[in-house]
């Protein structure tokens, strides 16, 4: 391994580059979904239908819990479930995506590697 530390970008110019990285792997914002989602097995009840032997239908669902420990159920019809996984894994993906540029940023502040604000103090070592 060569020493690398006098071609290496500087510490803060790599974690604001680590940062627009995970910007610009976003999705959009307005295709973001909480909940999580899920598939069972239903009975319908009709007796000659297939499931009454056992093999029930596929029913997918979202299911979202709120503050307070309420939970909202929904069916997803089959033709919307690709686009309700995708949303579902959007809202993941920003999740994930805030905690990542958080954590950047916390670096940035600990590490003492952020400009300093013009109206802030001119105190400097
Ligand atoms: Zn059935």
């Amino acid at each position: 391994m060569s020493d690398m530390s006098d071609t290496k970008p500087d510490k803060a110019t790599r974690l604001e580059q680590r940062k627009s990285a995970v910007l610009a792997s976003l999705p959009p914002f307005s295709e973001i979904l909480r909940g999580s989602f899920f598939q069972r097995s239903i009975c319908c009840g009709k007796p000659s239908c297939r499931c009454a032997s056992g093999v029930g239908h596929r029913r997918a669902y979202l299911g979202v819990t709120f503050a307070g420990g309420h939970t909202e159920q929904i069916t997803v019809p089959p033709d919307l479930i690709p686009l309700a996984r995708r949303w579902v894994a959007n809202y993941q993906r920003w999740w994930r995506a805030i905690e990542r540029v958080s954590e950047i940023n916390r670096r940035l502040l600990r590490e003492r590697l952020l400009p300093s604000s013009p109206l802030g103090s001119k105190r400097r070592k």
